[in-house]
C-alpha cells in the first residue's frame, strides 16, 4: 500500500495497525475470520467503480458485460454449493439479506417467530429497535432451562397458539446443532413460510459438518463473512417460486446499486469452499472447538449446555465469580479477543452481561489444531484465574506474539509462498 502511505498517511496508519493486531492477536470472535489473499484483491478491485442495478443479463446501465461474469459466477457456485435453486448474492450484508426475505414473503405487520435476541438470535429476528421488530409482530421462541438446548415443543406450541406468517430457524449464540427439520415440520402445519438464517453456521454447511437447510426451507440466508470465510456480505437461496419475489425484495425493494467488487470477492469464496480442502477446514474448526470446550471445562468454567456440536462456545463467567465485561477486558489485555455476551436466562445486563462467546473459525485458518488450541485455553485460563493482574497479562500477551507468529494470517502465508515460488 505504498500509494495509500504517501496520499493519506493517516488512514495507511489505522489500517496497518489493525493489520499488527490481526496478525500478533488471537482471534476468538466466532463471527469473525481470515479472508484469503484472493478474496481480499478482489474486493479491492477496479470493480468497485462499477453501476449495475438489475441482474446478469437484465442491467439498467451499460458496461456491464464484465461485472456480469463475475456476478453469474457467485451465482452459479453459491447453488452448487448448497444444493440451491436460486441464488441472489446482491445483499450488502446479513442484516439486508434477512430485510429483503422479509419484504419477499411478508406485508408490514404479518406475525413473525423466531429464536429470542436474549437466548441467542439475532438483531434482525425481531429485536424491537430493530426494522424487523418495528415492523413484524414477533414471538420468541428459546432454550429449555435445563438442557440450554432449542425447546421444540414450546416452539411448536407458540407456532400453535400465535400462526405466524413465517417461522425463522437461526442464531448467533447458540452452540448446538439446529434440527431444521422438526422447524419445517411445525412450518408446514401451520401454513407458515420456513426461512433459516444460517449466518453463523453456513462454512459448516457448506464443509458438510452441519444439516443443510437448504432442501426443507422455503429462504436460506447466511452472510458471506463468518465460517464461510468471504468478503463482508449477505447472500439469500430460496427456492424457485420465490425467485422473483426475492430479487424484487432486494433491488428496487431494498438496495440501489450492488457492490460488485464485494460481489467478486464472493465468487472467489464460493470457489473456495468448492474445494476439498474446505471440508478440512470446516472439520477442524468443529474438533477446535470441541478441544476449547473440554480444557475450559476442565478448568471449572460451565459452558452453556456443557459443551458445543459447532463452531462456537458460551461461556458462564460467573461459574468462576467473573462477569462477561471482567473477562473480555482481561483476555483483551492479553491480546485474547472475545466477546461478551448473554447467556441464556442471564441475570445480568445486555452490556454487562454473563457470558463470554469464543469461536475457533479465525484460528483455524490461521492453521491451528488440536494442540495449538490446548495452548490457545491455557493462556485464556492463566488470564482468567487473575483478571487483575497486569504484569500476568503482559507476560501472556508477550508469550502470545510468540506463538501467534508460527501460524501466519492468509495474506502473510500467501506473500511468503510467491516469494518462494519466484526464488
Ligand atoms: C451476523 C448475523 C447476521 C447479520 O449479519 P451482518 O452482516 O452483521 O448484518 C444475521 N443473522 C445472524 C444469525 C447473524 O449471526
Amino acid at each position: 500500500m505504498d500509494l495509500l502511505r504517501e496520499l493519506d498517511p493517516e488512514v495507511y496508519e489505522a489500517i496497518t495497525a489493525e493489520e499488527h493486531r490481526q496478525r500478533d492477536d488471537l482471534e476468538l470472535i466466532a463471527s469473525e475470520n481470515y479472508t484469503s489473499a484472493a478474496v481480499m484483491e478482489a474486493v479491492g478491485s477496479v470493480l468497485t467503480n462499477k453501476y449495475a442495478e438489475g441482474l446478469p443479463g437484465k442491467r439498467y446501465y451499460g458496461g456491464c458485460q464484465f461485472v456480469d461474469r463475475a456476478e453469474q459466477l457467485a451465482i452459479d457456485r453459491v447453488k452448487q454449493l448448497f444444493g440451491a435453486e436460486h441464488a441472489n448474492v446482491q445483499p450488502h450484508s446479513g442484516a439486508s439479506a434477512n430485510q429483503a426475505v422479509y419484504f419477499a414473503a411478508l406485508e408490514i405487520g404479518d406475525p413473525v417467530l423466531a429464536m429470542d435476541l436474549a437466548q441467542g438470535g439475532h438483531l434482525t429476528h425481531g429485536m424491537k429497535l430493530n426494522y424487523s421488530g418495528r415492523w413484524f409482530p414477533t414471538v420468541g421462541y428459546g432454550v429449555d432451562p435445563k438442557t440450554e438446548r432449542i425447546d421444540y415443543d414450546r416452539m411448536t406450541t407458540l407456532a400453535r397458539e400465535h400462526k405466524p406468517k413465517l417461522i425463522l430457524a437461526g442464531a448467533s449464540a447458540y452452540p448446538r446443532a439446529i434440527d431444521f427439520n422438526r422447524f419445517a415440520e411445525v412450518a408446514r402445519e401451520v401454513g407458515a413460510t420456513f426461512f433459516v438464517d444460517m449466518a453463523h453456521i453456513a462454512g459448516l454447511v457448506a464443509g458438510g459438518e452441519h444439516e443443510n437447510p437448504v432442501p426443507v426451507a422455503d429462504f436460506v440466508s447466511t452472510t458471506t463473512h463468518k465460517t464461510l470465510r468471504g468478503p463482508r456480505g449477505g447472500v439469500v437461496l430460496c427456492r424457485k417460486d420465490w425467485a422473483k419475489k426475492l430479487d424484487s425484495g432486494v433491488f428496487p425493494g431494498l438496495q440501489g446499486g450492488p457492490l460488485m467488487h464485494v460481489i467478486a470477492g464472493k465468487a472467489v469464496c464460493f470457489g473456495e469452499a468448492l474445494r476439498p480442502e474446505f471440508k478440512d477446514y470446516a472439520r477442524q474448526v468443529v474438533a477446535n472447538a470441541k478441544v476449547l470446550a473440554e480444557e475450559l471445562t476442565r478448568a471449572g468454567f460451565r459452558l452453556v449446555s456443557g459443551g458445543t456440536d459447532n463452531h462456537l462456545v458460551l461461556i458462564d463467567m460467573t461459574s468462576k465469580g467473573l462477569t462477561g465485561k471482567i473477562a473480555e477486558s482481561a483476555l483483551g489485555r492479553a491480546g485474547i479477543t472475545v466477546n461478551k455476551n448473554l447467556i441464556p436466562f442471564d441475570a445480568r445486563k445486555p452490556m454487562d452481561p454473563s457470558g463470554i462467546r469464543m469461536g475457533t473459525p479465525a484460528l483455524t485458518t490461521r492453521g491451528m489444531r488440536e494442540d495449538a488450541i490446548r495452548q490457545v485455553a491455557a493462556f485464556i485460563v492463566e488470564v482468567l484465574e487473575a483478571p487483575d493482574d497486569a504484569a500476568r497479562a503482559e507476560r501472556v500477551r508477550d508469550a502470545i506474539r510468540e506463538f501467534a507468529r508460527d501460524y501466519p494470517v492468509p495474506a502473510d502465508a500467501a506473500s511468503v509462498a510467491a516469494s518462494g515460488r519466484t526464488r
